[in-house]
């Protein structure tokens, strides 16, 4: 059994995928070529957002995002501990401190209430992540930002397809950011990633940067990075749109149903998901005080797991030092503990699923 099975979609659309990477390698632009624009045009047009300035990865996103607003030696970014590193990584590259709040537990997002109280004259941004693939409380999280004239990053490399009141991730506030890592909602066949933003001001920035910050040819009005997604990249992405609808739909259809069969076993938390936004489910994370156990039951089983995240950001060796913690991080710090994901796609049969849960329920029961 596959964590994530990508070779169920590839059989699907291995037409479509194999029309459009032969187009690429006809007409020979392989950095920025017709497909970088068509890509970014229908991804802005699926956001919402006016402008996507398609990347190299999910990092690079949030790095571009963070140069662009001009964040540097001295700023604060307020953010997560309990997120992949490469969210805390971008802020302590550019000079900047990460300034971590802790979550929720049952949602595992940014605690909305915690970040007010972890504001000063040197915040530049509020940096929420949507893991697993739910967005935080992004109204909450706008309305500080607003009253406090900060900019709200969404790092969205988990969430890229999911809804919040009725709007799509990644244009649920000032700057959105996602990953087309293989294995997230929406993946290519490498790196790459992008960012939707609606100010224009913003987006010239952003572009500029993306290309070692030249206005033109040749001429750097800024400080950027090579930065830029392939066009081989963005091919295999608009052949993957074709039934992003559906598979988003599975997704959610998969998840509601696993995770009501997770709910009814003791020892098992099931991921929680509020009610006016929708999980792609990115990742299907339960938690668990006996997290050993149940992942030796389910290895002999021949379903392979894994731990999204062991250790938060402000216990990682690297960057103990550099960041600055507001309040109590207990929550993060007991996830890092608890926390369990399952196989999740959406190719997930209904069979596989049961034998999963099945096991899961049979270790949690026992001992
Ligand atoms: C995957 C991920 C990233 C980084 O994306 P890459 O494309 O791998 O660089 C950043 N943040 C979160 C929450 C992620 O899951």
């Amino acid at each position: 059994m596959d964590f994530i099975d990508l070779k169920a979609q590839l059989r699907s659309i291995r037409g479509a995928i194999d029309a459009r990477m032969q187009r690429v390698l006809d007409h020979g632009q392989f950095i920025m070529g017709p497909e970088v624009a068509e890509m970014e045009q229908r991804l802005a047009a699926y956001t919402g957002a006016k402008h996507c300035i398609s990347v190299a990865s999910g990092t690079e996103a949030l790095l571009i995002a963070l140069m662009a607003l001009g964040v540097g030696p001295g700023d604060e970014v307020i953010t997560t501990p309990f997120t992949f590193v490469a969210t805390a990584e971008v802020i302590v590259l550019l000079g900047a401190t990460p300034v971590l709040v802790d979550v929720e537990p049952d949602t595992c997002n940014l605690n909305a209430e915690l970040i007010e109280s972890a504001i000063t004259s040197r915040t530049k941004a509020i940096m929420p992540v949507s893991l697993y693939g739910a967005t935080a409380d992004m109204d909450e999280i706008n309305a500080i930002g607003a009253k406090h004239g900060i900019a709200v990053i969404e790092d969205a490399a988990q969430s890229f397809g999911a809804e919040y009141r009725s709007r799509k991730s990644c244009n649920v506030s000032s700057i959105g950011c996602t990953s087309f890592f293989p294995s997230k909602p929406l993946g290519c066949f490498g790196d790459g990633g992008a960012i939707f933003v609606s100010d224009d001001a913003l987006a010239k920035a952003m572009r500029e940067i993306r290309t070692h910050g030249q206005e033109r040819r040749y001429y750097h009005t800024r400080i950027g990075v090579g930065g830029r997604m392939d066009t081989l990249q963005c091919a295999v992405i608009l052949a993957k749109l074709d039934i992003f609808d559906w598979e988003i739909a599975e997704r959610i259809r998969i998840g509601r149903t696993y995770r009501d069969m997770v709910a009814e076993i003791p020892g098992i938390q099931a991921p929680a998901v509020r009610n006016d936004r929708t999980c792609v489910w990115a990742q299907f994370t339960v938690k668990t005080d006996k997290r050993d156990t149940v992942v030796a039951a389910l290895k002999d089983a021949g379903v392979p797991t894994a731990i999204h995240y062991p250790i938060p950001v402000h216990k990682q060796p690297a960057y103990q030092s550099l960041c600055r913690v507001v309040g109590g991080l207990e929550t993060s710090e007991r996830l890092g503990q608890q926390v369990l994901s399952l196989p999740m796609h959406p190719y997930l049969e209904a069979e596989a699923m049961h034998m999963i849960v099945d096991t899961l329920s049979k270790a949690a029961r026992s001992s």
